[in-house]
């Protein structure tokens, strides 16, 4: 019987989290909605010299603002294999490594710092790879060459010690992988990995190893960065008799930089001007300021679907997902296996499809709020505010900045787009405006239609072709050279308003 689906997000707290580890992250619960399986978070905090305080809260906080949410796991509530966090779980660890060196897996080392440094300049002489392996594990100091007894001594004086795992000298470890195919990797290449240590912590790999089978783990889904550990991991279930519940692996694509070389950092996105992290964070030692999408301006919609694009495609031309249609679209098949570049337009044009999606309502309090700071003792009559929100929409990126492309609605503009003044303003603009003045004097229900009509009236009248006054209209209405449409401007600051900007615009530009 097939197992029921189960995938795990298992970050380091070590600082924020990258964008990249967030695509992780949503890749499994992607995998998990797909399969109706389940998606658990779990906090991988062996390495305590890399623990970052908040790092933790910051991955938690960044997956619910995203929608990402576990059924399982620290911050989302405790399931059947509590705990979630590694360093509670120290004491399991303890009995699966005692096993490994039962069978002959693994061995204790005390070697020092010294020792192994003297062991890497012995080897560099030779010209020969340094690593503890199969070939250089017989002249170190470990329970493999040491007699039982002194072994035996150095442990019951507490003395420090590592656990290595004994790999086979020339092995190929082959795996398949759900996006790469095959996979091999010769164990010659590779080094005796630590597993444990004598202050009772796992590493990272035993850990990894340990809680995936307990936490019966279908499916690895991870960055391409832990694909070398993957033989070590396979090796490793073999190790302990669970090959047949070993996860299937699948390895995800880097996210590339902009111009696809090299691997996305922060650096890029200072350069380039946008963020790499879901929310801002300030890094607690040197208070530097990292960037996010949440405080840029970026809806969790769009965030969403722009990171399911890096690195996956349904197929087919739609490009606008919700999170429930990914999940019903997803499959590892469809993720490629080359890096995906990251691209800035691109991100920002998600954002703009998702803002112009919001309803007018929801649009409304960034709205108001830039009212709040620009004319405080405001009082502009909600419906005001929903028919701006709905003609400004469309011109928006983000929704902060509803208010720089609406403020002319409830400011009377001072000055106007010189360009525009220059190259459309003459000598029969003032009879023009006049002639629009009285005519929109004489309109009793100012919409824009019935405006649009008192308009061209004037224009033929004037003989102007509309072509050629359109927009310095706009600019005498607006200051400003781009916009929703005119006509709704008008009808929305209503008649008074808009004859008061045409006189205005008389008296500085005739
Ligand atoms: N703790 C690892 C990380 O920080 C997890 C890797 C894995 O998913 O196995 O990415």
């Amino acid at each position: 019987m097939d197992r029921r689906v189960r995938v795990r997000f298992a970050p380091s707290p070590t600082g924020p989290l990258h964008i990249g580890g967030v695509r992780t992250a949503l890749y499994n619960y992607l995998y998990a909605k797909k399969h109706g399986g389940d998606f658990l978070l779990r906090i991988e905090d062996t390495d305590q010299t890399r623990f970052v305080p908040g790092a933790e809260e910051y991955i938690i906080e960044s997956l619910k603002w995203l929608g990402i949410e576990a059924v399982e796991g620290i911050g989302f509530g405790d399931g059947p294999h509590a705990p979630y966090r590694q360093s509670e779980r120290k004491p399991m660890y303890r009995e699966y490594v005692m096993q490994l060196i039962a069978n002959g897996m693994a061995y204790y080392a005390f070697d020092t710092a010294e020792d192994l440094e003297g062991m890497r300049e012995r080897l560099k002489a030779s010209n020969v790879d340094a690593k503890y392996d199969a070939i250089t594990r017989g002249t170190m100091k470990n329970s493999l060459t040491l007699s039982e007894d002194e072994v035996t001594k150095r442990l019951e004086n507490g003395d420090a010690y590592v656990v290595r795992f004994k790999l086979p000298r020339k092995e190929e470890v082959k795996f398949h992988d759900e996006i790469r195919g095959w996979v091999s990797f010769n164990t010659s290449q590779m080094d005796d990995k630590v597993l444990f240590k004598s202050d009772g912590m796992p590493t990272y790999h035993l850990a990894n190893v340990v809680d995936d089978y307990l936490m019966e783990i279908t499916q690895v889904i991870r960055g391409e960065e832990w694909l070398p550990s993957a033989p070590l991991h396979v090796l490793l279930y073999r190790a302990f008799g669970w090959e047949d519940k070993m996860p299937k692996f699948a390895h995800l694509p880097l996210l590339l930089k902009p111009e696809g070389n090299g691997k996305l950092s922060k650096r890029d996105g200072d350069r380039l001007g946008f963020p790499v992290f879901p929310m801002n964070w300030v890094d607690p030692t040197t208070k530097e300021l990292s960037s996010g999408y949440r405080e840029a301006g970026y809806l969790p919609e769009a965030v969403i679907n722009l990171l399911a694009f890096l690195g996956w495609n349904p197929g087919t031309s739609q490009e606008i997902f919700s999170l429930e249609e990914l999940a019903e679209a997803f499959s590892l098949e469809r993720v490629s296996k080359s890096g995906a570049k990251f691209d800035q337009n691109k991100a920002k044009w998600f954002n703009q499809q998702y803002v112009r999606k919001l309803s007018d309502e929801a649009l409304a309090p960034y709205l108001q709020s830039g009212l709040n700071q620009n004319l405080p003792d405001n009082s502009v009559n909600p419906a005001t505010i929903l028919k701006v929100c709905g003609l400004v929409k469309e011109k928006i990126s983000f929704t902060k900045e509803i208010w720089d492309y609406s403020s002319y609605f409830f400011i009377a503009p001072s000055t106007y787009d010189e360009q525009v003044v220059k190259k459309r303003w003459n000598e029969k603009i003032p009879a023009l405006l006049d002639n629009l003045i009285e005519n929109f004097q004489n309109i009793d229900s100012f919409i824009h239609t019935e405006i649009e009509q008192a308009y061209h009236q004037a224009l033929e009248k004037q003989g102007i072709l509309g072509k050629d006054f359109l927009q310095l209209f706009r600019v005498i209405l607006t200051g400003v050279a781009g916009g929703p449409p005119l006509f709704e401007i008008a009808e929305t600051i209503g008649k008074e308003e808009t004859i008061s900007r045409i006189k205005y615009a008389l008296t500085k530009l005739a």
